[in-house]
């Protein structure tokens, strides 16, 4: 089994991108072979500054690397490192039906949250589903935001295969029945962790980067102090039991909590026996527990920045060999010297 997944470097990460996205990464490095890249090509559609830009590649790396990614089970890249991803980006996009884009959650979120759309924005699952076509994933682990853009990539496949690929039958995409034969794109699947599929932001909304709602993993400590009080809460009475739905400080105590201390906080919310500030304390002495090492290892790696940067060099060298593979075949396939 093939895994790969990405991350875009369009701001600090947080809380959301580990337990939605980047905890599943470090387990499944595990099992079977892992790629996982920083999408800095997609971060351009929110990051205009490029002395940014640069930093916030570097400081998803390292995230990565923080978090327990190990560059000698995983390959670690930057998606801008293998030029092929936008190749492909434009075959697919041949394919495409634009009414697809029309419909994509994600595009219509960002719309909804007053971010002006261009043309990045609305191309965006198409330079997703190269991203993972590339690679032949077989499993991508993400949040829920994102499993529509992953079944968008298998039709393109599909379509793709279907074209292009004489003997494909879409019943039959491995080719594993007599006269047929497999895709040249391989069909992935999303893999989604049902517990965080949408952990939320501090104002109650998906906590995202470009919401500015979030809990950054490697924040300042004052900033991390200031947002977790500043989490929205309703106006029940200390003393009063608390309504638990679209409490986002109750969902996070059940994210970041151990069961059972979570069993008691659930008790006493239920009962009314505590105020709020008490719970914020907390959540906050839950995530130095949870984040404390990792916080430790993101300070030692950023005063190792030529380390990072061979790491990066290196699974790019990696990634590479696997994507002109698949290109050439492509290639081929469509009639392109
Ligand atoms: P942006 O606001 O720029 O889109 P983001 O915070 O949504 O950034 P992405 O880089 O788009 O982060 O997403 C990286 C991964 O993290 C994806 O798999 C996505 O599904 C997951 N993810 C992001 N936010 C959440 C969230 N609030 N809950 C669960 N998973 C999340
Ligand atoms: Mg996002």
């Amino acid at each position: 089994m093939r895994t790969l997944s990405g991350v875009q470097s369009s701001g600090r990460l947080h809380i959301g991108n580990y337990y939605g996205a980047m905890r599943q990464f470090v387990q499944l490095q595990d099992q079977g072979e892992a790629y996982y890249f920083i999408a800095n090509y997609h971060a351009l559609t929110t990051v205009r500054d490029p002395k940014l830009a640069l930093e916030l590649t570097r400081d998803a790396a390292l995230t990565y690397l923080s978090l327990g990614l190990d560059p000698k089970k995983a390959v670690l890249f930057r998606q801008s490192d293998v030029k092929e991803v936008v190749e492909l980006y434009w075959i697919l996009g041949t394919v495409v039906p634009q009414s697809n884009l029309e419909r994509a959650h994600s595009y219509k979120d960002k719309i909804a949250n007053n971010i002006s759309p261009d043309f990045g924005l609305f191309a965006y699952p198409v330079l997703m589903a190269a991203d993972i076509l590339l690679y032949s994933a077989d499993a991508v682990p993400v949040g829920k935001d994102q499993v529509q853009h992953i079944e968008f990539a298998r039709d393109w496949a599909v379509k793709f295969n279907t074209q292009y690929v004489p003997g494909y039958d879409p019943a039959d995409p491995e080719g594993k029945e007599r006269g047929h034969s497999p895709g040249i794109l391989k069909l992935p699947a999303a893999h989604l962790q049902e517990s965080a599929a949408t952990v939320p932001g501090i104002d109650g909304r998906k906590m995202s980067k470009s919401y500015g709602n979030t809990l950054e993993l490697f924040g300042e400590e004052k900033d991390l102090k200031k947002r977790i009080m500043s989490i929205k809460t309703d106006s029940t009475p200390v003393e009063a039991p608390k309504p638990t739905q679209d409490a986002p400080l109750y969902d996070l105590l059940k994210l970041m909590l151990p069961a059972a201390e979570f069993a008691d906080v659930d008790a006493t919310w239920k009962a009314g026996g505590k105020g709020y500030g008490d719970y914020k304390k907390k959540l906050l002495e839950a995530f130095h527990t949870t984040f404390g090492p990792a916080r430790q290892r993101h300070a030692e790696l950023l005063a190792d920045p030529g380390e990072v940067e061979r790491i990066l060099q290196d699974g790019a060298q990696r990634a590479r060999a696997e994507a002109t593979r698949l290109m050439d075949q492509v290639r081929r396939a469509v009639g392109i010297p």
